[in-house]
């Protein structure tokens, strides 16, 4: 079996350690070479960029309710509304 070797994901040195766990049981890494101390890969999909814009352009464009965007995509529909206060409007085109 092969498994991937861990990298830090503020600078991508591979010189990390496992140093306990975050408050929700998710192993944390300590970073050696920046020092960075957190998850190496984040669990929630809400802080994966592309996946943000893709739920804020089936809901502006495609005219997706929230609930239904909660269940299709999975991220809270009170994520969503505070994503659509703090964003400016996606165009149609
Ligand atoms: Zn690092």
């Amino acid at each position: 079996m092969n498994i991937p070797a861990p990298c830090c994901a503020t600078c991508g040195s591979h010189a990390v350690v496992k140093s306990g766990h975050n408050s929700s049981g998710t192993q944390q890494y300590l970073c050696k070479a920046c020092g960075a101390h957190r998850v190496l890969v984040a669990k929630s999909p809400a802080t994966d960029p592309e996946r943000k814009t893709m739920v804020l352009r089936a809901v502006e464009v495609e005219r997706l309710g929230l609930r239904a965007a909660e269940r299709v995509f999975g991220v809270t529909r009170q994520t969503i509304a505070r994503w659509l206060e703090k964003k400016p409007k996606l165009s149609r085109r």
